[in-house]
Protein backbone atom coordinates (compact mmCIF):
# COMPACT_ATOMS: atom_id res chain seq x y z
CA UNK A 1 0.00 0.00 0.00
CA UNK A 2 1.52 3.19 -0.73
CA UNK A 3 0.59 6.52 1.09
CA UNK A 4 1.53 8.80 -1.74
CA UNK A 5 1.05 9.33 -4.90
CA UNK A 6 1.79 11.38 -8.13
CA UNK A 7 -0.90 11.75 -10.30
CA UNK A 8 -0.50 12.88 -14.00
CA UNK A 9 -3.08 13.86 -16.00
CA UNK A 10 -2.60 14.86 -19.79
CA UNK A 11 -5.50 16.91 -21.45
CA UNK A 12 -3.94 16.38 -24.85
CA UNK A 13 -4.06 19.57 -26.89
CA UNK A 14 -5.70 21.93 -24.09
CA UNK A 15 -5.04 25.21 -24.45
CA UNK A 16 -4.13 27.53 -21.45
CA UNK A 17 -6.25 30.84 -23.04
CA UNK A 18 -9.65 28.38 -23.10
CA UNK A 19 -8.84 27.54 -19.54
CA UNK A 20 -8.47 31.04 -18.85
CA UNK A 21 -11.76 31.69 -20.45
CA UNK A 22 -13.88 29.00 -19.34
CA UNK A 23 -12.43 29.18 -15.90
CA UNK A 24 -13.82 32.86 -15.67
CA UNK A 25 -17.04 31.87 -16.97
CA UNK A 26 -16.76 29.43 -13.49
CA UNK A 27 -17.24 26.19 -16.08
CA UNK A 28 -14.57 24.38 -14.62
CA UNK A 29 -14.98 24.25 -10.22
CA UNK A 30 -12.74 21.55 -9.72
CA UNK A 31 -9.91 22.92 -11.57
CA UNK A 32 -10.96 26.46 -10.04
CA UNK A 33 -11.01 24.61 -6.42
CA UNK A 34 -7.27 22.89 -7.42
CA UNK A 35 -5.70 26.36 -8.90
CA UNK A 36 -6.85 28.36 -5.40
CA UNK A 37 -4.64 25.95 -3.14
CA UNK A 38 -2.15 25.12 -5.50
CA UNK A 39 -0.28 26.73 -9.10
CA UNK A 40 -1.61 27.19 -12.56
CA UNK A 41 1.35 28.36 -14.75
CA UNK A 42 2.52 28.42 -18.32
CA UNK A 43 5.09 26.16 -19.43
CA UNK A 44 6.91 25.46 -22.56
CA UNK A 45 6.55 22.47 -24.77
CA UNK A 46 9.04 20.87 -27.30
CA UNK A 47 9.68 20.82 -30.67
CA UNK A 48 7.69 19.25 -32.92
CA UNK A 49 4.64 19.67 -30.89
CA UNK A 50 2.76 16.63 -31.70
CA UNK A 51 1.36 13.91 -29.65
CA UNK A 52 4.31 11.31 -28.92
CA UNK A 53 7.26 13.34 -29.40
CA UNK A 54 5.93 16.27 -27.31
CA UNK A 55 5.38 13.59 -24.06
CA UNK A 56 9.02 12.21 -24.09
CA UNK A 57 10.17 15.36 -21.63
CA UNK A 58 7.46 14.44 -18.97
CA UNK A 59 8.68 10.53 -18.78
CA UNK A 60 12.41 11.20 -19.69
CA UNK A 61 13.18 14.60 -18.75
CA UNK A 62 15.24 14.94 -22.09
CA UNK A 63 13.92 16.40 -25.55
CA UNK A 64 12.30 14.05 -28.52
CA UNK A 65 15.48 15.10 -30.84
CA UNK A 66 17.92 13.54 -28.10
CA UNK A 67 15.79 10.09 -27.68
CA UNK A 68 16.14 10.07 -31.45
CA UNK A 69 12.29 10.55 -32.12
CA UNK A 70 12.08 13.96 -34.50
CA UNK A 71 8.46 13.42 -35.42
CA UNK A 72 5.28 10.81 -35.40
CA UNK A 73 6.60 9.69 -38.99
CA UNK A 74 10.37 9.95 -40.00
CA UNK A 75 12.25 8.09 -43.14
CA UNK A 76 14.74 5.57 -41.21
CA UNK A 77 17.53 5.90 -43.53
CA UNK A 78 19.58 3.49 -41.84
CA UNK A 79 16.84 0.74 -42.82
CA UNK A 80 18.13 -0.59 -46.54
CA UNK A 81 16.19 -3.21 -47.01
CA UNK A 82 12.29 -3.14 -48.60
CA UNK A 83 11.34 0.65 -47.52
CA UNK A 84 13.32 3.08 -45.92
CA UNK A 85 10.85 4.56 -44.44
CA UNK A 86 9.52 4.38 -41.30
CA UNK A 87 5.53 6.04 -41.10
CA UNK A 88 3.11 5.39 -38.31
CA UNK A 89 0.87 2.78 -39.02
CA UNK A 90 -1.86 3.91 -36.72
CA UNK A 91 -0.90 1.54 -34.27
CA UNK A 92 2.61 4.10 -33.62
CA UNK A 93 0.88 5.81 -31.04
CA UNK A 94 -1.40 3.33 -29.47
CA UNK A 95 0.54 0.72 -28.93
CA UNK A 96 3.79 -0.31 -28.23
CA UNK A 97 5.78 1.60 -31.16
CA UNK A 98 7.26 4.50 -29.50
CA UNK A 99 8.57 2.87 -26.88
CA UNK A 100 10.71 0.98 -29.06
CA UNK A 101 11.65 3.87 -31.32
CA UNK A 102 13.10 6.00 -28.73
CA UNK A 103 17.05 5.34 -28.13
CA UNK A 104 17.63 3.63 -24.58
CA UNK A 105 18.98 7.01 -23.45
CA UNK A 106 18.22 7.36 -20.22
CA UNK A 107 15.47 5.73 -17.92
CA UNK A 108 11.72 6.68 -17.83
CA UNK A 109 10.23 7.57 -14.48
CA UNK A 110 8.03 4.80 -14.51
CA UNK A 111 11.28 2.71 -14.57
CA UNK A 112 11.66 3.81 -11.46
CA UNK A 113 8.99 3.70 -9.66
CA UNK A 114 5.83 1.57 -9.08
CA UNK A 115 3.88 3.21 -11.99
CA UNK A 116 0.90 2.85 -14.29
CA UNK A 117 0.04 3.88 -17.73
CA UNK A 118 -3.06 4.82 -19.16
CA UNK A 119 -3.56 5.01 -23.08
CA UNK A 120 0.00 7.34 -23.24
CA UNK A 121 1.98 6.22 -25.68
CA UNK A 122 5.33 6.90 -23.65
CA UNK A 123 5.02 4.07 -21.42
CA UNK A 124 8.28 1.75 -21.40
CA UNK A 125 9.16 0.30 -18.27
CA UNK A 126 5.59 1.25 -15.98
CA UNK A 127 4.49 -1.50 -14.18
CA UNK A 128 0.72 -1.77 -15.58
CA UNK A 129 0.34 -0.45 -19.19
CA UNK A 130 -2.69 -0.20 -20.74
CA UNK A 131 -3.05 0.45 -24.21
CA UNK A 132 -4.96 3.03 -26.25
CA UNK A 133 -6.93 0.43 -28.53
CA UNK A 134 -9.64 2.61 -27.99
CA UNK A 135 -8.20 4.96 -29.66
CA UNK A 136 -8.47 3.22 -33.39
CA UNK A 137 -12.41 2.98 -32.53
CA UNK A 138 -12.80 6.57 -31.22
CA UNK A 139 -11.02 7.76 -34.22
CA UNK A 140 -13.73 5.52 -36.73
CA UNK A 141 -16.56 6.35 -35.00
CA UNK A 142 -16.21 9.90 -33.11
CA UNK A 143 -16.92 8.22 -29.86
CA UNK A 144 -13.98 10.21 -27.85
CA UNK A 145 -16.38 11.05 -24.83
CA UNK A 146 -16.60 7.52 -24.20
CA UNK A 147 -12.67 7.14 -24.51
CA UNK A 148 -11.87 9.82 -22.03
CA UNK A 149 -14.28 8.04 -19.49
CA UNK A 150 -12.60 4.81 -20.27
CA UNK A 151 -9.52 6.50 -18.99
CA UNK A 152 -11.10 7.57 -16.02
CA UNK A 153 -12.73 4.74 -15.21
CA UNK A 154 -9.73 3.14 -15.23
CA UNK A 155 -7.58 5.27 -13.11
CA UNK A 156 -9.93 5.51 -10.35
CA UNK A 157 -10.04 1.87 -10.43
CA UNK A 158 -6.18 1.55 -9.78
CA UNK A 159 -6.03 4.61 -7.73
CA UNK A 160 -8.48 2.64 -5.21
CA UNK A 161 -5.87 -0.36 -5.34
CA UNK A 162 -3.17 2.20 -3.75
CA UNK A 163 -0.29 0.00 -5.30
CA UNK A 164 1.43 2.83 -7.77
CA UNK A 165 3.47 5.64 -6.62
CA UNK A 166 2.84 6.99 -9.90
CA UNK A 167 -0.48 7.09 -12.23
CA UNK A 168 -0.28 8.44 -16.04
CA UNK A 169 -3.66 9.04 -17.62
CA UNK A 170 -3.87 10.39 -21.02
CA UNK A 171 -7.03 12.27 -21.83
CA UNK A 172 -7.53 12.54 -26.00
CA UNK A 173 -11.07 14.26 -26.57
CA UNK A 174 -9.88 17.74 -26.53
CA UNK A 175 -7.25 17.29 -29.24
CA UNK A 176 -9.34 14.68 -31.50
CA UNK A 177 -12.44 17.14 -31.15
CA UNK A 178 -10.60 20.42 -32.08
CA UNK A 179 -8.87 18.80 -35.36
CA UNK A 180 -12.13 18.02 -36.36
CA UNK A 181 -14.50 21.09 -35.16
CA UNK A 182 -12.44 23.61 -34.43
CA UNK A 183 -10.88 24.43 -31.23
CA UNK A 184 -13.61 27.08 -30.29
CA UNK A 185 -16.47 24.20 -31.11
CA UNK A 186 -19.16 24.12 -28.73
CA UNK A 187 -18.52 19.90 -28.35
CA UNK A 188 -14.76 21.18 -27.61
CA UNK A 189 -15.71 23.00 -25.16
CA UNK A 190 -18.09 20.77 -23.74
CA UNK A 191 -14.79 18.25 -23.49
CA UNK A 192 -12.95 21.11 -21.19
CA UNK A 193 -15.93 20.58 -18.98
CA UNK A 194 -16.01 17.02 -19.31
CA UNK A 195 -12.39 16.51 -17.86
CA UNK A 196 -13.18 18.87 -15.26
CA UNK A 197 -15.78 16.69 -14.01
CA UNK A 198 -13.30 13.77 -14.04
CA UNK A 199 -10.43 16.00 -12.37
CA UNK A 200 -13.13 16.46 -9.61
CA UNK A 201 -13.68 12.15 -9.13
CA UNK A 202 -10.01 12.13 -9.27
CA UNK A 203 -9.54 14.50 -6.73
CA UNK A 204 -12.21 13.24 -4.19
CA UNK A 205 -10.60 9.98 -4.39
CA UNK A 206 -7.38 11.09 -3.45
CA UNK A 207 -8.12 13.78 -0.54
CA UNK A 208 -10.02 10.22 1.03
CA UNK A 209 -7.31 7.75 0.49
CA UNK A 210 -4.22 9.25 0.02
CA UNK A 211 -2.27 10.92 3.09
CA UNK A 212 -0.39 13.12 0.40
CA UNK A 213 -0.06 13.12 -3.59
CA UNK A 214 1.00 15.12 -6.62
CA UNK A 215 -1.73 16.12 -8.57
CA UNK A 216 -0.56 17.36 -12.08
CA UNK A 217 -2.77 18.34 -15.02
CA UNK A 218 -1.44 19.78 -18.49
CA UNK A 219 -1.07 19.33 -22.21
CA UNK A 220 1.04 18.26 -24.73
CA UNK A 221 0.76 21.19 -27.19
CA UNK A 222 -1.49 23.69 -28.18
CA UNK A 223 -4.11 24.05 -31.03
CA UNK A 224 -4.84 26.66 -33.23
CA UNK A 225 -7.76 26.50 -36.36
CA UNK A 226 -6.88 25.95 -39.79
CA UNK A 227 -8.53 27.29 -42.93
CA UNK A 228 -5.97 26.66 -45.87
CA UNK A 229 -4.06 23.45 -46.38
CA UNK A 230 -1.00 23.98 -48.06
CA UNK A 231 -0.43 20.43 -49.45
CA UNK A 232 3.43 20.84 -48.80
CA UNK A 233 3.55 17.52 -51.59
CA UNK A 234 1.89 19.10 -54.10
CA UNK A 235 3.91 22.11 -54.60
CA UNK A 236 6.62 19.46 -54.22
CA UNK A 237 5.38 17.41 -57.37
CA UNK A 238 4.80 20.63 -59.16
CA UNK A 239 8.42 21.34 -58.88
CA UNK A 240 9.30 18.34 -60.59
CA UNK A 241 10.34 15.75 -57.75
CA UNK A 242 8.42 12.32 -57.47
CA UNK A 243 7.20 12.31 -53.94
CA UNK A 244 5.93 10.12 -51.78
CA UNK A 245 4.47 10.18 -48.12
CA UNK A 246 1.99 8.68 -45.68
CA UNK A 247 0.39 7.03 -45.94
CA UNK A 248 1.30 6.35 -49.99
CA UNK A 249 4.66 5.74 -48.38
CA UNK A 250 4.87 1.78 -48.95
CA UNK A 251 7.73 2.35 -52.33
CA UNK A 252 10.81 3.63 -52.15
CA UNK A 253 12.81 5.24 -54.74
CA UNK A 254 11.20 8.84 -55.11
CA UNK A 255 13.52 11.76 -55.18
CA UNK A 256 11.56 13.16 -51.76
CA UNK A 257 9.84 11.93 -48.75
CA UNK A 258 7.56 13.60 -46.81
CA UNK A 259 6.49 13.32 -43.39
CA UNK A 260 3.98 15.19 -41.41
CA UNK A 261 3.55 15.49 -37.74
CA UNK A 262 0.62 17.19 -36.25
CA UNK A 263 0.09 19.03 -39.70
CA UNK A 264 1.93 21.79 -39.16
CA UNK A 265 5.31 20.46 -39.40
CA UNK A 266 6.98 18.45 -41.42
CA UNK A 267 10.52 16.49 -42.40
CA UNK A 268 11.52 16.62 -46.27
CA UNK A 269 14.03 13.86 -47.13
CA UNK A 270 15.84 13.45 -50.44
CA UNK A 271 16.15 9.51 -50.54
CA UNK A 272 18.48 9.30 -53.14
CA UNK A 273 21.07 12.20 -51.64
CA UNK A 274 20.71 15.51 -52.26
CA UNK A 275 22.38 18.29 -54.32
CA UNK A 276 22.65 21.67 -52.82
CA UNK A 277 21.42 23.02 -56.09
CA UNK A 278 18.10 21.15 -55.35
CA UNK A 279 17.93 21.62 -51.71
CA UNK A 280 18.20 25.38 -52.30
CA UNK A 281 15.90 24.95 -55.32
CA UNK A 282 13.16 23.56 -53.03
CA UNK A 283 13.94 26.38 -50.01
CA UNK A 284 13.57 29.14 -51.98
CA UNK A 285 10.59 27.95 -53.84
CA UNK A 286 8.87 27.62 -50.08
CA UNK A 287 9.87 30.73 -48.87
CA UNK A 288 7.78 32.48 -51.76
CA UNK A 289 4.65 30.25 -50.27
CA UNK A 290 2.08 31.75 -47.90
CA UNK A 291 1.45 29.93 -44.87
CA UNK A 292 4.86 28.21 -45.03
CA UNK A 293 6.73 29.93 -41.49
CA UNK A 294 9.34 28.48 -41.06
CA UNK A 295 12.25 26.65 -43.13
CA UNK A 296 14.90 24.93 -41.19
CA UNK A 297 18.02 22.78 -42.71
CA UNK A 298 21.84 22.24 -41.87
CA UNK A 299 24.60 23.87 -43.59
CA UNK A 300 27.80 25.13 -41.39
CA UNK A 301 25.10 25.18 -38.48
CA UNK A 302 21.28 25.34 -38.46
CA UNK A 303 19.63 28.23 -41.33
CA UNK A 304 16.75 29.43 -40.18
CA UNK A 305 14.68 30.72 -43.78
CA UNK A 306 11.43 32.83 -42.93
CA UNK A 307 10.27 34.65 -46.23
CA UNK A 308 13.50 36.41 -47.60
CA UNK A 309 14.96 36.53 -43.62
CA UNK A 310 17.85 34.33 -42.97
CA UNK A 311 19.93 33.83 -39.38
CA UNK A 312 21.80 30.65 -38.07
CA UNK A 313 22.01 28.90 -35.29
CA UNK A 314 25.40 27.14 -34.03
CA UNK A 315 25.98 25.24 -30.97
CA UNK A 316 29.07 24.37 -29.08
CA UNK A 317 28.69 22.53 -25.96
CA UNK A 318 26.21 23.16 -23.95
CA UNK A 319 26.01 27.02 -25.19
CA UNK A 320 23.79 28.45 -28.54
CA UNK A 321 24.83 31.64 -30.65
CA UNK A 322 21.94 32.81 -33.33
CA UNK A 323 23.27 34.84 -36.16
CA UNK A 324 21.34 37.29 -38.16
CA UNK A 325 22.65 36.85 -42.20
CA UNK A 326 19.66 38.71 -43.65
CA UNK A 327 16.84 40.24 -41.66
CA UNK A 328 16.04 38.66 -38.41
CA UNK A 329 13.34 35.44 -38.61
CA UNK A 330 13.13 34.98 -35.36
CA UNK A 331 12.55 38.38 -33.72
CA UNK A 332 15.92 37.96 -31.36
CA UNK A 333 18.16 40.35 -33.26
CA UNK A 334 19.33 42.57 -29.97
CA UNK A 335 21.13 38.99 -28.48
CA UNK A 336 22.40 38.31 -32.56
CA UNK A 337 26.15 36.49 -32.40
CA UNK A 338 26.27 36.13 -28.50
CA UNK A 339 27.04 32.83 -27.07
CA UNK A 340 24.38 31.96 -24.35
CA UNK A 341 22.99 28.79 -22.31
CA UNK A 342 19.56 27.22 -22.66
CA UNK A 343 18.23 28.39 -19.68
CA UNK A 344 19.40 32.25 -20.70
CA UNK A 345 17.67 31.47 -24.49
CA UNK A 346 14.88 30.21 -22.57
CA UNK A 347 14.37 33.26 -20.58
CA UNK A 348 14.81 35.62 -24.01
CA UNK A 349 12.63 33.50 -26.20
CA UNK A 350 9.76 32.95 -23.40
CA UNK A 351 7.52 35.70 -24.33
CA UNK A 352 8.50 36.14 -27.85
CA UNK A 353 6.83 34.23 -31.14
CA UNK A 354 8.89 30.99 -31.06
CA UNK A 355 9.19 30.36 -27.11
CA UNK A 356 12.84 28.48 -26.69
CA UNK A 357 13.37 28.19 -30.21
CA UNK A 358 17.20 28.03 -30.10
CA UNK A 359 17.28 25.24 -27.60
CA UNK A 360 14.32 23.13 -29.38
CA UNK A 361 15.58 24.27 -33.01
CA UNK A 362 18.92 22.55 -32.24
CA UNK A 363 17.82 19.60 -30.29
CA UNK A 364 15.35 17.89 -33.24
CA UNK A 365 18.79 18.16 -35.60
CA UNK A 366 20.56 16.15 -33.24
CA UNK A 367 18.56 13.73 -34.21
CA UNK A 368 19.82 11.28 -37.30
CA UNK A 369 16.35 10.51 -37.75
CA UNK A 370 15.59 14.64 -38.92
CA UNK A 371 14.64 15.21 -42.65
CA UNK A 372 17.66 17.56 -45.06
CA UNK A 373 14.54 20.38 -44.57
CA UNK A 374 12.19 20.87 -41.61
CA UNK A 375 8.91 23.24 -42.22
CA UNK A 376 6.11 24.77 -40.29
CA UNK A 377 3.59 26.02 -41.47
CA UNK A 378 2.20 29.59 -40.45
CA UNK A 379 -1.25 30.09 -38.15
CA UNK A 380 -4.32 29.20 -39.87
CA UNK A 381 -2.85 26.83 -42.19
CA UNK A 382 -1.37 23.62 -42.39
CA UNK A 383 0.99 21.05 -44.53
CA UNK A 384 -1.37 18.26 -45.36
CA UNK A 385 -3.24 18.24 -48.80
CA UNK A 386 -5.99 15.80 -47.73
CA UNK A 387 -7.19 14.30 -43.98
CA UNK A 388 -10.07 11.63 -43.48
CA UNK A 389 -11.45 13.55 -41.35
CA UNK A 390 -10.41 16.59 -42.63
CA UNK A 391 -8.36 18.54 -40.28
CA UNK A 392 -10.09 22.26 -39.22
CA UNK A 393 -7.25 22.67 -36.49
CA UNK A 394 -3.22 21.86 -36.10
CA UNK A 395 -0.28 21.69 -34.36
CA UNK A 396 3.43 20.40 -34.47
CA UNK A 397 5.02 24.06 -35.36
CA UNK A 398 7.24 26.35 -33.09
CA UNK A 399 4.69 29.29 -32.63
CA UNK A 400 4.18 30.14 -29.10
CA UNK A 401 0.03 29.60 -29.76
CA UNK A 402 1.96 25.58 -30.05
CA UNK A 403 4.47 25.88 -27.80
CA UNK A 404 2.85 27.72 -24.53
CA UNK A 405 0.97 24.96 -22.33
CA UNK A 406 -0.72 25.09 -19.19
CA UNK A 407 0.14 23.44 -16.03
CA UNK A 408 -1.90 23.26 -13.12
CA UNK A 409 -0.63 21.41 -9.88
CA UNK A 410 -2.27 20.80 -6.22
CA UNK A 411 0.75 22.40 -4.47
CA UNK A 412 2.00 26.00 -4.17
CA UNK A 413 5.56 25.85 -5.90
CA UNK A 414 7.78 28.08 -7.37
CA UNK A 415 7.88 27.39 -11.01
CA UNK A 416 9.45 30.11 -12.23
CA UNK A 417 10.33 29.56 -16.16
CA UNK A 418 9.71 25.84 -16.80
CA UNK A 419 10.00 23.37 -19.53
CA UNK A 420 7.94 20.18 -19.67
CA UNK A 421 11.20 18.43 -19.29
CA UNK A 422 10.95 20.06 -15.55
CA UNK A 423 7.80 17.89 -15.00
CA UNK A 424 9.55 14.95 -15.09
CA UNK A 425 12.16 16.68 -12.23
CA UNK A 426 9.17 17.76 -10.48
CA UNK A 427 7.72 14.01 -10.25
CA UNK A 428 11.00 12.23 -9.78
CA UNK A 429 11.95 14.57 -6.90
CA UNK A 430 8.55 14.09 -5.55
CA UNK A 431 8.63 10.79 -5.29
CA UNK A 432 12.03 10.05 -4.29
CA UNK A 433 11.83 12.12 -0.70
CA UNK A 434 10.07 9.02 0.94
ZN1 LIG B 1 -1.27 15.89 -28.42
ZN1 LIG C 1 -3.54 16.42 -32.39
Amino acid sequence: MVEKAVVFLLMDGARGDIINRLLAQRQLPNLEKIIQNGTYSTITSTFPTATGPAHIPFFLGRYPGDCNIPGIRWMERARKTRTQSYTSPYGYLKGDGLNEDMGRFSKTIYEKFISASIFEPVSRGATKKIFAYGHFISHIFNTWTNFDRLGLDYTTHILRKKKFQLIVTLFASIDELSHRNGCMHHKVLRAYELFDNNIGKIQRLLEDQYEDYLFIITSDHGLTDTHTHIGLVKVLKLMGFSVRSYPLNIKNGHDLFVAESGNSMAHIYFEKGHTDHNKEKIKKKLSNIKGIDLILSKNGGIRINKGDQEAIIQQSENRYKYEMIRGDPLGLGSFSGEWLGENKWHEITFASNYPDSIVQIAQIFRSARSGDIIVTADNGYDLRTFEIPEHRASHGSLLKEHMNVPVILNKKIETGLLRTTDIYTLMNDYLEVI
